[in-house]
C-alpha cells in the first residue's frame, strides 16, 4: 500500500487518479485491499470553520466533533452520528459520501440547501447560511454507533429524511403542507418521499409506518 500525504490542494489534485481519497477513513477503511494505494487528506489544509454574518463554511476535512464544538444548532444532529471517537476521525465531506442509513450530516445539508464546493471528484468545503429556527429528529436502536431508521432535518421551509430512500431526500409534497401551517399534513405528505428499504435496524414497513410519527415529532421541537 502506497500512502501520499499531500500538504495542498493542488498537491491531491495532481495525485488524483493515484489512488483513494481518504479523509478520516472511517468509511471507507473496510472496503480498501491491502495493496491499494491511498491518499490521505489529512494534511492538506482542508480543515476549519469560518462564519461570516449568519453564513458558515466548513473545509471538508473538518472533523464532526470540531463542527460540533463551533456550530451550536448542529451539536444535536451531530451527537446521534456514531460514538465520540468515530466523530474525532470522521470528516464532514466524508459524511456525505456515507451510504444511507448513515449519513445524518449530509440530511442536515440537505435540508439547510447547503453549498458544496468542489474541485473536480475531490470536495474542498461546504457553505451553508444559520437558519432562524432548526428542527432536528433520529429514530434509531441505541444510542451510540447506530444507523439512522428515520432521520428528519427541517429549518422550518425545507424538510429532508434520511434512513428512508437510498439516498437523503426531500420531502417536497410535506414541504407544501408545512408552508400552509399544516403539520399533521404534512408528516402524512412525508410518505411520498419515502422509498424505505429493509436492514438490519428496521424494515422497509416499519421505517414507513413511523416516519410520519417522526415528521410530526421533529416539526413540533424545535432544536
Ligand atoms: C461504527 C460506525 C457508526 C456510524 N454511525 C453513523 C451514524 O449514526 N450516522 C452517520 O451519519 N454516519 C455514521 N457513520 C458513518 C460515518 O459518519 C462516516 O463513515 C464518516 O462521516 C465518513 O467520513 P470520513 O472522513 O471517515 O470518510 P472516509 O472513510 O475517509 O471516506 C469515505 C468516502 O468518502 C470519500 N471522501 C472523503 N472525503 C472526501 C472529499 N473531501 N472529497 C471527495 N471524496 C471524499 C472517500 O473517497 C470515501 O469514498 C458510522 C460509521 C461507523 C464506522
Amino acid at each position: 500500500m502506497q500512502v501520499h500525504v499531500p500538504t495542498s490542494i493542488d498537491e491531491v489534485l495532481g495525485l488524483m487518479g493515484q489512488g483513494t481519497i481518504v479523509a478520516g477513513c472511517t468509511g471507507i477503511f473496510p472496503h480498501l485491499a491491502p495493496t491499494e494505494s491511498i491518499i490521505s487528506l489529512r494534511k492538506a489544509g482542508l480543515s476549519g470553520v469560518e462564519t461570516e454574518g449568519d453564513t458558515v463554511r466548513v473545509g471538508a476535512t473538518t472533523t464532526l466533533t470540531q463542527l460540533a464544538r463551533e456550530v451550536p444548532f448542529l451539536r444535536e444532529a451531530i451527537a446521534s452520528i456514531a460514538s465520540p471517537t468515530i466523530r474525532n476521525m470522521a470528516t464532514v465531506g466524508g459524511n456525505l459520501f456515507a451510504p444511507q442509513p448513515h449519513g445524518d450530516l449530509a440530511v442536515c445539508l440537505l435540508a439547510l440547501d447547503a453549498e458544496i464546493e468542489r474541485n473536480g471528484d475531490l470536495v474542498t468545503g461546504v457553505s451553508f447560511k444559520v437558519p432562524e429556527q432548526w428542527f432536528y429528529t433520529k429514530a434509531m436502536r441505541r444510542k451510540q454507533n447506530s444507523a439512522s431508521i428515520v432521520t428528519v432535518a427541517s429549518d422550518g421551509t425545507r424538510i429532508a429524511l434520511g434512513g428512508v430512500a437510498r439516498e437523503p431526500v426531500r420531502a417536497l409534497a410535506a414541504e407544501a403542507k408545512l408552508a400552509e401551517g399544516d403539520i399533521d399534513g404534512a408528516a402524512e405528505a412525508a410518505l411520498e418521499a419515502a422509498d424505505p428499504f429493509d436492514d438490519a435496524y428496521a424494515s422497509a414497513w416499519y421505517r414507513r409506518r413511523v416516519l410520519p410519527v417522526h415528521v410530526r415529532r421533529a416539526l413540533t421541537n424545535a432544536v
